[in-house]
């Protein structure tokens, strides 16, 4: 007998069918005598439809309120996941976030996970029920509801797993596990068996958004045992662990990010402290920096480059042009119309030549460059949005042919 944590994404819980094909799967690990925690998502494109509902309203919704809509989607799905199950004859229970035990941060939309008392989810997996959680919120310390971000369910299971000491945390979603690329725009993309937590970690933080980036890092500084895998399809799915078989594989994924800005603060003088005064800015608006570069110094100025997520490009703009007066520079853009294109993969480490084989490709294919970064297992690039599935295609078929 095991504990299993299953996590169905929101295509899985979609409407009536899949809601009793989830159901069936839960109810035959629980009949196999596993102890089991299911973690689920707002049906479909629930939470879309949530947001574009406060759209009617404002255009600014309050993040307090906007959390308070969002986490009604999930609300949905466990109880009538509950009732699915109880309606094939599996005893089961619905909790929401807080009911599970689930505190978080202040950060309404981007909460944070500071504790999970399990006490109650405990209690029912005694009496013998499955216990069907609300992924993605929780209670901030003011009895606020709060959300995890987008994608957070993966992370809400993975914090279940890590807490109950799982014997393995599946996440269940609409493919058969992690590829090389995302399936939907590269059809010949492969199925990995398996992946390290660093890989995947980066796969997931530059836009391969198959598992949540956070739910990648909890799993790896808690040795969750971690599947990806089908609701649909019952195959082996890909497993992310610590260390992985020497599969030969120079690069394990191509990923695309295209809710991302870049921006440029022309000619700024080219002296101490000025990287410092923007960069601290940024901070200040808890806005997250990705690539930064700087031009080196010629006339007593420099450019300075950065990238910011595509949400915050507004406020950037705004936070720049009110404070330019502290950093100079002769114009500000800010750009929204690019694209991060990454690979990724721990083989980059010990082999020459990856960089400028994917620099060729997108020679040969005509995609320029504006920005490029480098860690030692990814390499990224910033080009413009309309050419980026072009590049994930090209450079996917210069790797993986
Ligand atoms: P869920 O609703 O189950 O959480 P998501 O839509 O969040 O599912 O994530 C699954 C999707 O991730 C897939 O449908 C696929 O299009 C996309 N995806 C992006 N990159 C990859 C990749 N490298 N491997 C698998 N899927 C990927
Ligand atoms: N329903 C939330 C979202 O769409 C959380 C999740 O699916 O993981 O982002
Ligand atoms: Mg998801």
């Amino acid at each position: 007998m095991a504990l299993i944590v299953q996590k169905f994404g929101g295509s899985s819980v979609a409407n009536r069918d899949r809601l009793f094909n989830v159901a069936r799967i839960v109810a035959n690990t629980h009949n196999e005598g596993n102890d089991v925690v299911v973690v689920v998502s707002a049906q479909g494109d629930t939470t879309d439809d949530l947001i574009a509902k406060a759209g009617e309203i404002t255009h600014d919704p309050s993040k307090r309120e906007l959390d308070m809509l969002l986490a009604t989607g999930e609300q949905i799905s466990i109880a009538l996941l509950a009732m699915a199950l109880a309606e094939i004859g599996c005893s089961a229970i619905s909790l929401t976030g807080w009911q599970a035990g689930f505190h978080t941060d202040r950060a309404y939309s981007r909460a944070r996970i500071k504790d999970l008392d399990t006490e109650r989810i405990e209690s029912e997996l005694a009496r013998n029920r499955v216990v069907v959680v609300a992924g993605f919120q929780g209670l901030n310390r003011y009895d606020d509801i709060t959300t995890l971000g987008r994608g957070g369910s993966d992370t809400s299971a993975v914090a279940i797993a890590a807490a109950l000491h799982a014997d393995l945390c599946q996440i269940y979603t609409d493919v058969d596990g992690v590829y090389t690329a995302d399936p939907r725009v590269v059809p010949n993309a492969r199925k990995l068996d398996t992946i390290t937590f660093d890989e995947m970690l980066e796969l997931a933080s530059l836009g391969a958004q198959v598992l949540n980036n956070r739910s990648v890092e909890l799993a790896k500084k808690y040795s969750v045992n971690l599947e990806v895998r089908s609701s649909l399809t019952n195959v082996p799915g890909t497993i992310v662990k610590e260390v992985v078989d020497v599969e030969g594989m120079l690069i394990k994924g191509v990923a695309k990010d295209d809710k991302v800005a870049a921006v440029s603060i022309l000619e700024v003088p080219d002296q101490p402290g000025i990287s410092f005064k923007v960069f601290s800015l940024m901070a200040q608006n808890k806005i997250n920096i990705g690539i930064i570069l700087q031009s080196v110094g010629r006339s007593g100025n420099k450019d300075l480059l950065f990238t910011v997520p595509l949400e915050d490009a507004p406020l950037t703009q705004r936070l720049l042009e009110e404070n330019r007066s502290r950093f100079g520079g002769r114009e500000i853009k800010v750009d929204t119309d690019v694209a991060k294109v990454s690979i990724v993969g721990a083989g980059m480490q010990s082999h020459p030549g990856v960089a400028s084989k994917m620099f060729e490709t997108l020679y040969e294919n005509n995609i320029n460059i504006q920005m490029i970064a480098t860690s030692e297992i990814k390499l990224s690039v910033i080009i413009k949005k309309e050419e980026a599935d072009r590049a994930v295609a090209a450079v996917h078929d210069a790797f993986f042919r």
